[in-house]
């Protein structure tokens, strides 16, 4: 079982907090989309004879490309690959982009899953974030959505200067009303080298606060798994049976193949990155070359990135993994580090897998961390 993750590296506009990679010169689209398919082409062995489980276009924006374009790109996975017949296939939009028109040809395409930027639902949020889309398109295109596509998950950032917590309540309620099956939220984070790092530096606007943030990251979990959503990761919930694929098997380290540039692959012992640069991505493809840079994870990366992936998920660590693929002295240092904050009720051990406690949940990045191997040798 693998999967294929396509980026599309255009933006209408620069949100504000964003660090991703995007240019907002859509005029190298078309460019860009013959690229890609040659990118696809070009590495059709990679998968070897597994089956691709999951597709999923991700960004930067990928409704800037019309359906035409996005049909034809996954014609083209389609047509290199083997694709199982209930794959799940994922196009990240921004509501500005969801007419009515476009959501119906969408429906008709072999898209059976959107992800849809909303982040607030509040004028005030959307215009410090500095988003393409109003918060009427916000709750506009998400209705249309709704009537054509069962399988929705939208995102909300919380955690933004000045969002009370009435405020972030009434986001998680009206993300509710709407019925989507799927959210995932994330903390604002000032990344540096973005508007909004400079804009705070300036006292433009207020820092964000890790206390306020924790407190809306709380209310989200208490509010939705009264719903009857399960926070299957530290940033995504979702009602059974609508947990991302694509995703749940990133954290389980499947396979994938990562398409464009600044995409990342994984291929179970190493991982690999396409240049973030479009232009010299357009290049040397067109070059026949792949502008691609590997690494082979060592044993302790693979650990390191299995204690992470672990504690921000409900499968969380299992001391028998540990032992079984990394040997017993990991094992014994992951308890060792565990230990003080077990005793801290922020870790727990249910039988031999170790999880986060709702209290600890917030945290997980941090406690992860604290089990980390640096120094010592693979062997
Ligand atoms: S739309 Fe998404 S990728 Fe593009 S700038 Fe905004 S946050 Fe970044």
């Amino acid at each position: 079982m693998s999967g294929i993750y396509i980026h599309i590296p255009f933006c209408k506009q620069a949100c504000h907090y964003c660090d991703f990679h995007f240019s907002t010169s859509i005029g190298k689209k078309e460019a860009m989309v013959n690229a890609l398919k040659k990118e696809l082409a070009m590495r059709r062995g990679e998968l070897g004879n597994e089956t691709v489980e999951t597709i999923y276009f991700g960004g930067g924006t990928p409704s800037v490309l019309s359906s035409e374009e996005i049909n034809s790109l996954i014609q083209t996975v389609f047509d290199e690959f083997k694709v199982a017949p209930n794959s799940e296939v994922t196009l990240e939009a921004n509501p500005d982009d969801l007419s009515e028109e476009k959501i119906k040809e969408l429906a008709q395409s072999p898209i059976n899953r959107l992800s849809i930027g909303v982040q607030s639902f509040f004028e005030e949020d959307l215009k410090l974030m500095n988003r393409a889309h109003s918060a009427k398109e916000a709750l506009e295109s998400l209705k249309l959505a709704t009537d054509h596509f069962d399988n929705i998950s939208l995102d909300l950032i919380y955690g933004v200067p000045d969002m009370s917590n009435a405020r972030w309540l009434e986001n998680i309620e009206t993300a509710l009303s709407l019925g989507v099956p799927h959210i995932s939220s994330y903390a604002l984070t000032v990344e540096p080298q973005t508007a909004l790092a400079s804009f705070i530096k300036k006292g433009l606007v207020k820092n964000v606060d890790d206390e306020v943030a924790q407190e809306h990251f709380h209310i989200l979990v208490d509010r939705l798994e009264k719903e009857g959503f399960v926070n299957y990761e530290i940033s995504n919930f979702g009602k059974p049976e609508y947990f991302s694929r694509n995703n749940t098997a990133y954290w389980q380290q499947k396979k994938y193949l990562g398409i464009g540039p600044s995409a990342h692959s994984f291929d179970g012992t190493s991982r690999a990155w396409n240049i973030n640069n479009n232009p010299k991505y357009l290049k040397a493809i067109e070059n026949g070359e792949l502008p691609i840079e590997k690494e082979v994870l060592s044993v302790t990366d693979r650990y390191n990135e299995y204690v992470m992936t672990g504690l921000r998920t409900v499968w969380g660590v299992s001391l028998g993994t540990l032992e079984k693929d990394f040997g017993k002295n990991f094992k014994k240092y992951a308890l060792q580090q565990a230990e003080k904050h077990i005793a801290e009720h922020l870790l727990y051990l249910d039988g031999d897998v170790l999880l986060t406690t709702q209290k600890g949940k917030f945290l997980a990045d941090g406690l992860a961390a604290d089990l980390f191997m640096l120094n010592l040798s693979d062997d």
